[in-house]
C-alpha cells in the first residue's frame, strides 16, 4: 500500500460505521438495505472519488467501494472499455433481449 492510499482510507467515512455494511452477502433481499445504508455513508465521504478510483483500477470484486456496488462498478468499467466485461456477458441470461413472436 503507498502512502497515497493509506491516507484516502484514514480519511474514509466507513471508518466509523459497521464493517458489515460494505460487505453484503448478496445484492438482493435484506442485503438490499445493507447495501442502502452503506451508500448512504459513502454519500457523505470525503474521499469517494480516490475510494471509487481504487476499486475500478485494482478490480475489487466484492463490497460497496466509492458508494457503488460489484454490478455498478461492472457497468462502470464496462463503460470506459467500451465492451462488456466477460463476468457481466456470463450474467445475461439466454434469450435475453428477444422480444416475443407475434
Ligand atoms: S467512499 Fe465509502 S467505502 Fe470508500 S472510503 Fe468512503 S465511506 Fe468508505
Amino acid at each position: 500500500m503507498t502512502k497515497a492510499d493509506a491516507d484516502w482510507r484514514a480519511r474514509g467515512a466507513c471508518l466509523s460505521a459497521d464493517p458489515e455494511l460494505f460487505f453484503p452477502l448478496s445484492s438482493a433481499g435484506p442485503a438490499v438495505e445493507q447495501l442502502d445504508q452503506a451508500k448512504t455513508v459513502c454519500a457523505g465521504c470525503q474521499v469517494r472519488a480516490e475510494c471509487l478510483e481504487f476499486a475500478l483500477a485494482t478490480r475489487q470484486v466484492h463490497g460497496v467501494w466509492g458508494g457503488t456496488s460489484e454490478d455498478e462498478r461492472q457497468h462502470v468499467l464496462a463503460a470506459r472499455t467500451s465492451r462488456p466485461l466477460p463476468a457481466m456477458a456470463s450474467r445475461v441470461p439466454a434469450g435475453a433481449g428477444r422480444t416475443a413472436e407475434p
